[in-house]
């Protein structure tokens, strides 16, 4: 992160913030940033898993463990300005790994954490479904006990899923009492060995990011997998999803942050009509709308991840404020990088066209931008409601 935006959010970091800041700054530049695009989903994949082993081998995953959200979010930042498909491998380690952190028995976490921690063994969360995306609790996969056996049985499809085909395991949410609806769910750790689990093949997108759909078919998966207690699922995913949300508002800043830093670059050294790009007023104009909104989305984010930090039981509030605001300036930001650029911007080569292509997602995933309005509000009107405001 660099000035002034490090002043900015100054308040809300410690030292060791400020420090890991610069070193996972200075990690990314020399082994994250030189990495060519994948020129492909099997490049992609294959690129995804090297990655894994490189921030496993450097310890960057160890802040998830420790659950120190600011730690997340800076090297979110940092790896998405250098390669989205970097910040996303970290994003889904920490997605899948948090609930086993969070609610996983002595065994699983045994098993499971230290490979996370050292990128041998690579998470996945399978909650979205075809008919189960924004409106979660419509799930329709079952786990279901086999004859009374203390096993369950899985079946079902998850679609959209991040690491799909190529992680080491699962984090996956199954009804185990549809009559129960969202108290029905229960988050079980599958290995991706299971049989009767299947990687039915990915989903491309238009920027690198392993995705796809898998399947349960009779999927024999032991008690001792569950995470927390039969029916605590729904509630284990959204905690999970409300303390990671703060570091997708991150990973939007770290790619607005290279868009802003590739437009400064270009408009001082490109010149037009007899002088710098920089010059012309209209440009400027462009310039300080990206910076303001970038500032403002940091302050969003850090606020977030620091009430995080200390100690806040829910951050339900400042998560959704920072992912709705962050994600939605980002995708601002980088058009607007990609016009100051003019057509070079939009070449493939381009930083800028690869941020173009990977920041849409972050308005979609792990809730979309209205999905995020919509807890704003709730949580508007019920502090509201109870302080007695309504008419
Ligand atoms: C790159 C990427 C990676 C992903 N990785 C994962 C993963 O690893 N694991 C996983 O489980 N899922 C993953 N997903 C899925 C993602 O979480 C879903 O796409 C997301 O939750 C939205 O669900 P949906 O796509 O089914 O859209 P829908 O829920 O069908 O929504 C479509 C549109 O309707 C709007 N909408 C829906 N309900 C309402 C409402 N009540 N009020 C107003 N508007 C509404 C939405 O905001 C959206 O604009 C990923 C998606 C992407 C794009």
């Amino acid at each position: 992160m660099k000035t002034p935006d490090a002043i900015a959010v100054g308040a809300f970091l410690d030292d060791r913030h400020v420090e890991l800041a610069a070193r996972i700054a200075d990690f990314s530049a020399r082994e994250i940033a030189l990495l060519p695009e994948p020129a492909d989903d099997g490049a992609g994949r294959a690129q995804a898993r090297r990655i894994l082993e490189l921030l496993g081998r450097e310890g960057w995953f160890a802040p998830i463990r420790d659950q120190d959200l600011r730690a997340c979010c800076l090297i979110r930042e940092a790896l998405a300005a250098a390669s989205p498909l970097a910040d996303a491998v970290f994003a889904l380690q920490a997605l899948g790994s948090l609930p086993i952190v969070l609610a996983g028995s002595a065994d699983l976490k045994q098993r499971w954490l230290p490979a996370v921690q050292a990128g041998r063994a690579m998470a996945s969360f399978a909650m979205t479904e075809p008919e189960a995306g924004s409106d979660i609790a419509a799930l329709a996969t079952t786990a279901r006990h086999d004859g009374g056996g203390p096993d369950y049985i899985l079946r079902g499809t998850k679609t959209l899923i991040s690491n799909a085909g190529i992680a080491d395991f699962y984090t996956v949410f199954a009804s185990t009492d549809a009559s129960l609806g969202a108290k029905g769910i229960s988050c079980f750790v599958v290995p991706a060995e299971t049989p009767g689990l299947r990687f039915v093949g990915p989903q491309v997108l238009s920027a690198p990011h392993p995705l796809g759909e898998i399947t349960f078919t009779d999927c024999r998966v032991p008690a001792a997998y569950r995470l927390g207690e039969e029916g605590e699922g729904y509630r284990l995913g959204l905690a999970t999803l409300d303390r990671l949300r703060a570091t997708v508002a991150a990973a939007a800043c770290g790619m607005a942050a290279r868009a802003l830093e590739e437009a400064l670059a270009h408009a001082l050294s490109r010149r037009q009509f007899g002088k710098p790009l920089a010059e012309f007023q209209l440009v400027q104009q462009k310039l300080a709308g990206m910076a303001i909104d970038l500032t403002a989305a940091r302050l969003l984010v850090y606020r977030a991840a620091w009430e995080s930090d200390r100690g806040a039981a829910r951050v339900t509030l400042e998560a959704a404020m920072a992912k709705a605001f962050a994600t939605e300036a980002a995708q601002r930001i980088v058009d607007a990088g990609v016009q100051v650029l003019g057509g070079r911007g939009l070449l493939a080569s381009h930083p800028l066209d690869r941020l173009y292509r990977s920041v849409r997602a972050l308005r979609i995933y792990e809730g979309t931008t209205e999905i995020q309005h919509l807890i704003v509000a709730g949580q508007l009107l019920r502090a509201a409601k109870a302080a007695g405001s309504n008419p």
